[in-house]
């Protein structure tokens, strides 16, 4: 006996630093509800990663939502690196969390750099919709 289960060591993509599995995981399983708009942010970076369509939407607030996601297969996301963030804690009703997404569409760099908004849905945060930084 050297391994159980739960021995997934994998650093979590959205770049915390920590375990996806004590990171993103809980989320986008939602078996937790992410505290904070930043961590919903990461975690939607994390499913954009994984391809996770079902938690994307799940996480968008579902007046915002797209009928059809159009996750590219060819994407292959580098990296998330948070510039900023605006309320979007336990106590806000609404948040931003401005980000820089990198990634490589089909070998070619290309970088998104976003302001994104938050706000509270049944009880938990939800996507409501982004604004391109020219910055
Ligand atoms: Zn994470």
């Amino acid at each position: 006996m050297t391994n159980n289960n739960d021995n997934d060591t994998s650093s979590c993509p959205c770049g915390s630093g920590t375990l996806f599995k004590v990171c993103c995981q809980p989320y986008l399983e939602k078996s937790q509800a992410a505290p904070t708009a930043e961590a919903l942010m990461r975690s939607r970076y994390t499913a954009f990663v994984q391809y996770d369509e079902d938690y994307l939407g799940y996480s968008w607030h579902p007046d915002n939502r797209p009928k059809v996601m159009h996750l590219n297969a060819e994407t292959k996301w580098l990296g998330l690196k948070i510039i900023n963030t605006v309320d979007g804690n336990i106590d806000d009703k609404t948040g931003e969390v401005e980000f820089v997404a990198r990634s490589k569409i089909n070998g070619k760099a290309s970088r998104l750099h976003e302001n994104s908004q938050f706000a509270r849905f049944e009880n938990r945060w939800v996507y409501t919709k982004g604004k391109l930084s020219n910055k």
